[in-house]
């Protein structure tokens, strides 16, 4: 009889640990209780490297690049367990601009950060720019391709990854756990993302809130962009992430004081849709679908938690602003864990990436 496995919390992290763990023989059962704010339905999607990469956060970096590699894979693996994963991927590329002359200081500060990781994006000029995303406004003064940084459709994804783990054997229900203890099995994983502490007692997970913005296209309104555009915007950021049916702009990012408090703020709403719509002027003939805002949960060092609390506990919370991005290689990591016990597991990220390493 094969072992029990319960692993708690449904975002994209359990899911895709619990689908990973059910294919390598594990009996699991998903605990995966729908809780307002938490950040995989709500996230933009992007699989960003180029345009997440910031001087003084190189592990985040690359963590961010190894686990970009195992997206073929996964989609693959996808396909081959007969879910149809044609409408995950929505955007393979990247184009990260600045509007004045300090924005593209600060751009190009992260260029230049970018090399010493050998990631290279293209400078190109405005036709080049406006062939990828028509909307464009004039205010758009530098821009750079991040070939192959692409984005998924989120909720695609994580449905995608529930029907693998459903065809793999997982069972799903909706219990909430407040002890891990009360829990009948013979291993356990905790991803519960910003809601870490509340099982793991002292868990160094704080939650940042983000507001994002999903707007649809009426038929007259110019096309969505083809790529991710990410902008450097009068000292704020502001992202615009292509759907089939419109575009996702995101987000506004700050320390979420009370993470029973999910509703969006005004001011940050007010702030996407000013950035956004002079990034891309023809944005404002969208309509706005739906306001919405999640937590992310962070780490004092930025690096998720990955790795055993003890014999019976795992823990992989902590993804910050990439959990969608890290996810693969996350679960790759934690079943490698689960199935080399009691023998060390064999992944280099696991001493970077051990719980306990702020004790
Ligand atoms: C506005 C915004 C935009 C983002 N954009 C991106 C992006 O473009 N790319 C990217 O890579 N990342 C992005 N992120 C980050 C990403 O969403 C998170 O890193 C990721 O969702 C973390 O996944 P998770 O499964 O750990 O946590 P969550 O998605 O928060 O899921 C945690 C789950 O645990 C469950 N849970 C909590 N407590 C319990 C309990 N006691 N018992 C059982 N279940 C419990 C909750 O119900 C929830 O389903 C964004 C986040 C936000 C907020």
């Amino acid at each position: 009889m094969s072992a029990r496995l319960a692993v708690v919390g449904g975002g994209v992290i359990g899911s895709m640990i619990a689908w990973r763990a059910a294919r390598n023989g594990w009996r699991t059962t998903l605990h995966a209780p729908d809780i307002d704010g938490a950040g995989t339905s709500v996230a933009g999607g992007m699989l960003g490297c180029a345009g997440e990469g910031r001087p003084g956060e190189d592990a985040l970096l690359e963590f961010a690049l190894a686990a970009r590699d195992r997206w073929p894979a996964l989609l693959a693996d996808l396909e081959g367990s007969g879910v149809d994963t044609a409408d995950i991927m929505v955007a393979a590329d990247t184009l990260l601009v600045a509007a004045d002359s300090s924005d593209s200081g600060h751009l190009r500060a992260v260029i230049d950060h970018l090399a010493a990781f050998d990631m290279r994006p293209e400078p190109v000029d405005r036709n080049r720019m406006r062939s990828a995303a028509a909307m464009l406004g004039s205010g758009v003064r530098r821009g750079y391709l991040a070939s192959g940084e692409g984005a998924v459709d989120n909720r695609a994804l994580l449905a995608a990854v529930r029907c693998g783990a459903h065809s793999a054997g997982v069972t799903v229900t909706t219990e909430k756990f407040c002890r891990i203890d009360d829990l009948d099995a013979d291993q356990v994983v905790v991803a519960t993302g910003s809601w870490a502490p509340d099982l793991i007692e002292g868990a160094p997970v704080t939650a940042e809130k983000g507001e994002i913005l999903r707007l649809s296209r009426p038929p007259s309104a110019p096309p969505p962009p083809d790529v991710v555009v990410r902008a450097r915007w009068r000292g704020r950021s502001v992202y615009v992430v292509p759907r089939r049916d419109g575009v996702v702009v995101g987000a506004t990012q700050y320390e979420a004081g009370d993470r029973a408090d999910t509703a969006p703020r005004v001011g940050g709403v007010s702030d996407l849709l000013i950035d956004a719509t002079e990034l891309m002027p023809g944005l404002a003939e969208y309509r706005v679908a739906e306001i919405g805002s999640g937590l992310r949960p962070t780490t004092p060092d930025g690096l998720p938690l990955v790795g055993r609390c003890d014999d019976r506990t795992v823990v992989a919370v902590g993804h910050g602003r990439n959990g969608i991005l890290t996810a693969p290689l996350t679960a790759e990591i934690v079943v490698d864990l689960l199935d080399a016990a009691p023998s060390p597991p064999t992944s280099p990220w696991v001493a970077r990436l051990d719980p306990r390493r702020f004790a």
